[in-house]
């Protein structure tokens, strides 16, 4: 069976930047289980998978716009320190707070001042180019649970969520 719109994959993953850093691996560890065509992987990692099989396995380089998207310098703010009232702000904190979209996203603190704290809201991956090598272990139909919830339920199918 090969990997298609609402198939559950198994598959292991090595995950490497520009300069070969890993970055993260499944590798020796759980697998990643997840439902095909749902929007669970980077876009460039989706395409990548379509059509292949399980014992395939293959390298992939994908672009930042199809893995975590480009950095926006907009998503680079100064804010007033005093924002954090008495919070002991470090270099390196991460917290959600909302986005000029109004949305809740991710941030790290980048720069801390006496009157202002630089936060930045780009992913940690955005701006990189990914390389991944991947093994399919297995493919099976999603059941109509999952396709409904819009994720996998374990390779059995039988997890609950
Ligand atoms: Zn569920």
């Amino acid at each position: 069976m090969s990997i298609q719109q609402n198939k559950v994959v198994a598959m292991h993953y090595k995950v490497t930047d520009p300069q070969g850093t890993e970055l993260d691996s499944s590798f020796g560890g759980d697998p990643l289980v997840f439902l095909y065509g749902h929007g669970s992987l980077i876009p460039g990692l989706e395409k990548a998978l379509a059509d292949k099989a399980p014992g395939d396995t293959f390298n992939a380089t994908i672009a930042a716009a199809d893995a975590y998207g480009e950095r926006h310098d907009q998503l680079i703010q100064s804010v007033p320190r005093s924002m954090f009232e008495s919070m002991d702000v470090e270099v390196g904190m991460r917290f959600r707070a909302a986005g000029p979209d109004g949305q809740e996203h991710s941030v790290i603190i980048v720069e801390v001042g006496e009157e202002e704290v630089v936060v930045d809201g780009n992913h940690p991956l955005s701006g990189i180019d990914l390389t991944f090598d991947v093994e399919v272990l297995q493919v099976r139909d999603a059941t109509d649970d999952e396709i409904a919830h819009g994720h996998a339920h374990g390779m059995d199918g039988k997890a609950d969520h």
